[in-house]
């Protein structure tokens, strides 16, 4: 098992929309956050513009966050694939009750992942050897576990023998342990995510993946999460808040 693993984001599926040709109504967005403004306009059929203040799609959204409209975010979705990240903060992640979560199966896959290694800890040189020790004894015992299991399994049925054997084997693997996670959710969900996690109280490691999903959804749906302001700490950690976020 290696020591180092690198936390990655990526973007793989948004919502399409595709107005009705007979609605009256174009905006200077597409995507979800277009759909979220048409669902909002769509209630009172205010399909005109009246005011310069909401007659763009950025303008529109800031006055749904402002009076707390979020529903409509609801109807868009995006899917991020977030690799380099510990099971101990997917633990944390999946207590979000609105995202959708496929992850790495640990009984099924056989790998050598890496372990996600705290910064507190890689920003030291001592802690690291002292983490990078520790992470090879874990995987000496895990190693010598797999093959005791084996013996001990030596009769058993083959095709479920296999997960059987790492299945038992994995529960000395540490909550540091690298994995990989598919997470859905509509925009209003990821919004409370990073309401939650982007504060300097939330954990480093979740406060990093939560910034970066901002990042990363901030270049689909710009206008859904306008709101929220990156700040650098001096001590180098980044947070995210928001002035209008009253739910999360
Ligand atoms: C700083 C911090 C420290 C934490 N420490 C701990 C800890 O020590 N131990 C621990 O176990 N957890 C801890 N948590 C996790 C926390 O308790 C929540 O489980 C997690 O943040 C999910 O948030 P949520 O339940 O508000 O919302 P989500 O599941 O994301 O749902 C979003 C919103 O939907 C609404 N909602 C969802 N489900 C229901 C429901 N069944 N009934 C009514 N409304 C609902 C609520 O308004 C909720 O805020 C911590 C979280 C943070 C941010």
């Amino acid at each position: 098992m290696s020591d180092q693993n690198t936390l990655r984001v990526d973007v793989i599926a948004t919502t399409r929309f595709t107005p009705p040709d007979d609605v009256p109504w174009s905006t200077d967005a597409d995507g979800g956050q277009a759909l979220a403004e048409f669902a909002g306009r769509a209630c009172y059929r205010s399909w005109d513009k009246p005011k310069p203040a909401t007659a763009t799609n950025a303008g529109y959204l800031r006055h749904i966050l402002e009076v707390g409209h979020l529903s409509v975010l609801e109807h868009a979705q995006a899917t991020l694939y977030i690799r380099g990240l510990s099971r101990s903060v997917t633990h944390e992640l999946i207590r979000h009750r609105h995202l959708s979560f496929s992850q790495l199966s640990q009984r099924h896959v056989i790998d050598d992942p890496a372990f996600v290694v705290p910064d507190p800890v890689a920003d030291d040189a001592e802690l690291s050897e002292l983490f990078a020790t520790a992470a090879r004894r874990t995987r000496e015992a895990y190693d010598e576990l797999i093959e005791g299991i084996q013996r001990r399994l030596a009769g058993s049925e083959g095709a479920t023998r296999s997960k059987r054997v790492r299945q038992a084997a994995q529960a000395l693997l540490p909550a540091a342990r690298g994995t990989e996670i598919v997470v859905t959710g509509n925009l209003r969900a990821w919004r409370q995510l990073i309401a939650a996690h982007g504060s300097d109280h939330a954990d480093d490691e979740l406060r990093e993946l939560t910034v970066t999903c901002l990042e990363r959804l901030r270049e689909v749906e710009p206008n859904a999460f306008a709101d929220f302001v990156l700040t650098d700490l001096p001590d180098g950690r980044r947070i995210a808040s928001s002035a209008l976020v009253t739910e999360g």
